[in-house]
């Protein structure tokens, strides 16, 4: 069991975030924030796939008013994503935002902060001071390594936040070297009690992005430290809602959908293993219950390795086993696995 780190709870809408609620999955959508059609079609997507909190860029006055449009047609809360231009944050709070992120490497100036931060207080909307690596304000001549300046830079501005008796924060540290944000990330959840979103930043496109990331937000999580996840990639938001529930399931911290347990096969294997895995995970994409199905290469192993799989098939040389909870239940033909597995899981 991991014994995750206790942090204040906070409300994003209707998410709770830290207070050892669910690790929360969340993403950012990757359309024009002013086209509404689009932006809300891009967030019920994602809520279908299960996505609970939405960040969208506020990059102009335009962009902030049509989040109350865009609110008014999605269930998920809405964070407005603010840089530069604390007008535009005061903007996204009369919009009806459910929470702020701003970056305190690009707003800096204290009354403007102090603006925001009445505001937000008003209605109660919490404010994630989000450090970014990548946009790390100059620093001439800086000893201290970069996690530690990232850090730095955060609790100057939760000690601002906290001393305007502001404390609905929640803290971000990212950058696309892992290490420095696990570093991060470690030396804040030591300092303050707020609830912690984890993340790496740029980590690329899926297939070395969800890699670069599951190694941080992983290690991170398995400490016991994180609230809520982003999973960034150079790819359709719906690959970062999928990465952040496998991490969460990897390490047993959330169940969202059918789990796939399929061996790699070796010279042992006398069937298409892999196609036939491929096949059963394509069905699997329309079930939601959190089955988990395996699919096995041979029968010498297949049911033992598998033995918690909740269905499964072992295959064999025109044949194979069908086995629940480790114990064979029938044999099949090898024209009949996939009809056969698909019968057992929605027999289910
Ligand atoms: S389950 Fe059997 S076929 Fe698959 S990798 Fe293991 S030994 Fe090889």
């Amino acid at each position: 069991m991991i014994k995750r780190r206790i942090s204040r709870a906070i409300q994003i809408g209707r998410v709770k975030v830290g207070g050892g609620a669910p690790v929360s999955v969340q993403s950012m959508t990757k359309t024009d924030t002013k086209d509404v059609k689009a932006t809300v079609a891009q967030i019920r997507e994602l809520e279908e796939c299960g996505c609970e909190i939405i960040r969208v860029a506020v990059p102009d006055n335009e962009a902030a008013e049509a989040i109350a449009k865009i609110k008014r047609k999605i269930e998920i809360p809405l964070v407005a994503d603010i840089h530069f231009d604390y007008r535009l944050a005061l903007a996204a709070l009369k919009s009806g935002a459910d929470g702020l992120r701003l970056n305190p490497g690009n707003i800096r100036d204290r009354d403007q902060i102090r603006k925001v931060v009445m505001a937000a207080k008003e209605k109660q909307i919490p404010i994630r001071i989000g450090v970014n690596f990548g946009s790390l304000p100059p620093a001439p001549g800086r000893k201290i390594p970069a996690a530690d300046f990232m850090v730095k830079l955060a609790m100057e501005q939760v000690e601002l936040l906290e001393s305007m008796d502001f404390d609905l924060i929640k803290i971000a540290l990212k950058a696309f070297d892992v290490p420095t944000t696990i570093e991060a990330c470690r030396k804040i959840a030591r300092k303050t009690p707020y609830p912690l979103h984890l993340g790496i930043t740029e980590s690329g496109l899926p297939q070395t992005g969800m890699i670069r990331s599951t190694a941080g937000i992983g290690i991170l999580l398995y400490e016991g430290i994180g609230d809520t996840l982003r999973v960034s990639l150079s790819s359709h938001p719906r690959d970062e809602v999928f990465a952040g529930y496998e991490i969460l399931k990897s390490l047993n911290m959330r169940e969202h959908g059918p789990v796939l347990v399929s061996c790699p096969s070796c010279g042992r294997t006398e069937v298409d293993v892999l196609g036939l895995a491929q096949a059963v995970s394509d069905y699997l994409k329309g079930v939601h219950s959190p089955i988990k199905v395996a699919v096995m290469g041979c029968v010498v192993n297949g049911p033992g390795e598998a033995r918690d799989a909740d269905v499964g098939i072992a295959c064999g040389k025109g044949k194979g086993v069908i086995f629940k909870k480790g114990d064979i239940i029938c044999t099949v033909k090898e024209q009949e696995f996939l009809k056969s597995l698909i019968a057992e899981i929605n027999s289910l």
